[in-house]
């Protein structure tokens, strides 16, 4: 008997282990913030059992050839709930997808869309999809499902298929995407992409809005360059990584934030205080932030990056 229970217990296992997570439970809204152009702003929140894994800003463009969409989200979960969107939007099907960056909880989604639309092109910039392939899909794909408690099961990372760096212009159905890269600002692998014809900046996680966020392999500097050259497009809509979308001022809101940090820390560092010194100075300066979601959070980490970068910077 015992070997059979071993059996039963394996067999239930392996069912376990090929289940896939629940569908997103709670119902987001489909924002217009161009004509054509739609956003579902998730919550400003990690990802976490109660949101499944979804908290990015995935995004889609009708064109007259197909569709296009930005970032589909964390989870096999959060990009059928996109595709669910397209759906009952358009009857055209989706034709490419720009992914930002390297982290999964704004590309992991790509395996729903390939799944409705087999026929999508992928594009990142070559350093996401090295450091995709060099474990961080893997990586990410580990962190939802422990983050979530299970509830992204089943999501696999599909990764881009096409590269796209700065100065590209890549034309679907009579829109220009203009692809901007500045080297490291949120992580090395980075793209902003400017809708020529609706003056829409998609920023990645170079900038949140009402949410702080984690730096990796990225700069200070490249950061807020990469915002003050999406300022000097002409754009008239902005859309952030994480929180609401709007005007100018999500751009500059987060460029204030990341200069105020770096300018703080690296005034400290040249006084020659250690980085435990600086965060009394800088907290007063950063009040316009402090609500924000993840400040309390990621402050410490901020802290430590912009330390390192203005040390590094001296021996330039
Ligand atoms: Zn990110």
């Amino acid at each position: 008997m015992y070997p059979i229970v071993l059996l039963l217990l394996a067999l239930v296992g392996n069912a376990l282990a090929g289940a896939e997570g629940p569908p997103l439970r709670t119902h987001y809204p489909l924002d217009r913030v161009a004509p054509g152009v739609y956003v579902v702003h998730g919550p400003r929140e990690l990802p976490n059992a109660d949101n499944q894994g979804f908290m990015n800003n995935p995004s889609f463009l009708v064109t007259e050839q197909g569709v296009v969409v930005v970032d589909p989200g964390g989870t096999l979960q959060a990009g059928r709930m996109l595709a669910g969107k397209i759906r009952a939007t358009t009857d055209k099907p989706v034709v490419a997808v720009f992914n930002t960056h390297v982290h999964g909880d704004h590309w992991l989604g790509n395996q729903a869309i390939v799944e409705a639309w087999p026929q999508a092109v992928i594009y990142a910039h070559p350093k996401m999809i090295e450091e995709a392939k060099a474990g961080a899909a893997a990586e990410w794909v580990d962190l939802m499902l422990r983050l979530t408690e299970g509830a992204s099961a089943g999501t696999e990372a599909v990764l881009p298929t096409r590269t796209v760096d700065e100065g590209d212009r890549i034309t679907v159905g009579g829109l220009h995407f203009r692809i901007l890269h500045e080297g490291p600002a949120h992580t090395d692998t980075d793209i902003v992409i400017l809708v020529e014809e609706k003056g829409l900046v998609y920023l990645g996680d170079n900038a949140g809005n009402g949410r702080i966020l984690r730096m990796q392999n990225g700069s200070f500097r490249g950061n807020v360059a990469a915002l003050e050259r999406a300022l000097t497009l002409g754009a008239t809509v902005f859309v952030p990584g994480h929180g609401p979308s709007g005007g100018a001022e999500v751009a500059k809101g987060y460029r204030d934030f990341l200069k105020t940090l770096y300018e703080t820390v690296q005034a400290g560092y040249e006084d020659g205080k250690a980085d435990f010194e600086i965060r009394p100075e800088l907290l007063p300066k950063l009040t316009a932030w402090q609500d924000w979601a993840g400040f309390e959070h990621e402050l410490g980490g901020l802290l430590s990056a912009a330390y390192l970068e203005a040390e590094a910077a001296d021996f330039e």
